[in-house]
């Protein structure tokens, strides 16, 4: 054989690897998220969906809005909202109960149901329930360019505490039930609304009592409205208009660590002693994890990223499962900590301290430290505890557990999720949908657990501002939010009937 002709083999061989690479590149994506296909959902009949006069919804739902942003429900008194929204629905024919907390009667929650003739035995057990929460978080008023509990309609804006976090998204849900009474939408399976007591401070007159003490509320139901993600505007890509839907929540480790030594003076200390353990034991739990856990939801949600983004941005995004190009972008998604957030069990030391607060030259023989610790989907609070605390033998800490939630989460390719995805895609021309976990708990938390499958979306798009303001200063909610929110409530519902 020729010099020439290995030569030309080689170059023949290596072109060919060049372009198998170039092919894997290419070709190898993530999975797009699966929305429910033209024909796969219910349309509303177009002579109805023709009589609706959306500005005077919009001028109706924004009265109930103010209405209830005037009620201080401040952790508290949740049954001024309950008997408000009560005579709403009894004034068109709907059915309420409330269920008052024994413990204190203006702690209540609200159920309303629609609920068919008949039910097809595919359908039994297929209810659907909007929910909300009617309590809120304190104010600052000082902060506030209109009073917070004033409900002030400014420019198209509702203003007031709650407006976003989540009085707006109990009213889509109240006009969603009273448009598919007055319309006589037929539908195939239950609709329940229930609004909550006490989100804010887990639940304890709120969903943890109607789970608890009313579980027969739930039978029939499958699928749950709720908050947990919210469309947001321009936030995370310019220009982007993107439908965070919340499928999980992480859990959640709170722990206090302590650990004994022996004390001395501080010019002389002995060679370990508790706070050194202590923060030998920190560190090691800090450096525990460095790698990225990414579950085939997260590749779906970097792939819907990707079609928020713009070109090269977009291309890498949509192959992040991509052996050749997960490398290259690893190092951006760790830069990133809401990323990190979702892809990690987080670990947070949130206190360190000694029983020697003065003793500059003490030595202390016994140290504290606090630790906040989220788990993704596939750890449970058990199995890292037995992780930690094979890790902290050797230092002597002592971890006790002060706190465990076990993350839950509900399935991205429902029936639920495929509706509410489309709807709310078609609503808004160039949006996208994104698959969210959330590091942080509402009450799906609790409505997992007893095997409802719940979903978190506000439906609105937030620009960065009113994004931050929920929980913090100047919470409003455009009318025009408040008319798309109750569209796309209202179509899913219409959609999965
Ligand atoms: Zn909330």
């Amino acid at each position: 054989m020729s010099g020439l002709s290995t030569l030309k083999k080689s170059l023949l061989i290596l072109s060919g690897v060049f372009l198998l690479v170039i092919l894997i590149t290419v070709l190898w994506t993530a999975s797009p998220l699966a929305m429910a296909d033209e024909g796969d959902y219910t349309r509303l009949d177009p002579a109805k969906a023709q009589s609706i006069d959306w500005p005077a919804i919009t001028d109706e739902a924004t009265v109930y809005l103010q209405d209830l942003l005037r009620m201080r429900t401040i952790r508290g008194d949740e049954h001024q909202a309950s008997l408000y929204i009560q005579k709403i629905l009894e004034k068109e024919g709907i059915a309420v109960r409330i269920y008052q907390h024994p413990e204190d009667p203006r702690r209540s929650n609200l159920v309303a149901e629609i609920i068919p003739d008949d039910i097809a035995p595919e359908y039994k057990d297929e209810g659907i329930i909007l929910t909300g929460h009617s309590d809120v978080v304190e104010v600052n008023p000082e902060r506030w360019k209109q009073p917070p509990f004033s409900g002030a309609l400014v420019d198209g804006k509702i203003w007031g505490r709650g407006a976003i976090d989540m009085k707006g998204h109990i009213v889509m849900g109240l006009m969603s039930m009273l448009l598919v009474k007055r319309l006589d939408v037929p539908l195939k399976r239950k609709l329940m609304l229930l609004v909550l007591a006490d989100e804010e401070s887990d639940g304890k007159y709120g969903v943890k009592f109607m789970v608890e003490k009313h579980r027969d509320v739930f039978d029939g139901y499958k699928y749950v409205f709720n908050e947990g993600g919210l469309g947001t505007e321009g936030v995370a890509v310019p220009g982007s208009k993107i439908f965070n839907i919340q499928w999980a929540e992480k859990g959640k480790i709170w722990a206090e660590l302590s650990v004994d030594g022996e004390s001395s003076h501080g010019a002389r200390p002995p060679e370990q002693y508790a706070l050194l353990n202590m923060i030998q034991f920190l560190n090691a739990v800090h450096e525990m994890e460095t790698d990225l856990t990414i579950v085939p939801e997260m590749e779906t949600f970097l792939y819907q990223m990707g079609e928020a983004y713009s070109f090269p941005n977009s291309f890498f995004m949509k192959r992040n499962n991509n052996p050749l190009i997960r490398p290259l972008i690893l190092p951006a998604l760790k830069a990133n900590r809401y990323l990190v957030a979702m892809t990690t069990n987080t670990r947070a030391f949130t206190g360190l301290n000694t029983n020697e607060d003065e003793g500059i030259n003490v030595v202390a023989d016994k140290a504290f430290a606090k630790i906040d610790i989220r788990l993704l989907p596939n750890t449970t609070p058990e199995q890292y505890l037995d992780k930690l605390e094979a890790l902290a033998e050797p230092y002597g800490v002592k971890i006790k557990p002060t706190g465990t939630i076990v993350p839950n989460s509900s399935p991205m390719d429902s029936e639920f999720f495929k509706v509410m995805s489309r709807v709310s895609v078609d609503n808004v021309p160039g949006s996208v949908v994104t698959p969210l976990i959330t590091p942080g708990n509402t009450d799906n938390t609790y409505l997992r657990e007893i095997g409802l499958q719940c979903y978190g979306l506000t439906p609105v798009l937030l620009n960065s501002e009113e994004l931050g303001s929920t929980h913090s200063d100047n919470e409003y909610l455009s009318q025009e939010n408040l008319k798309l929110g109750t569209k796309i409530m209202f179509e899913t519902v219409v959609g999965m009937n």
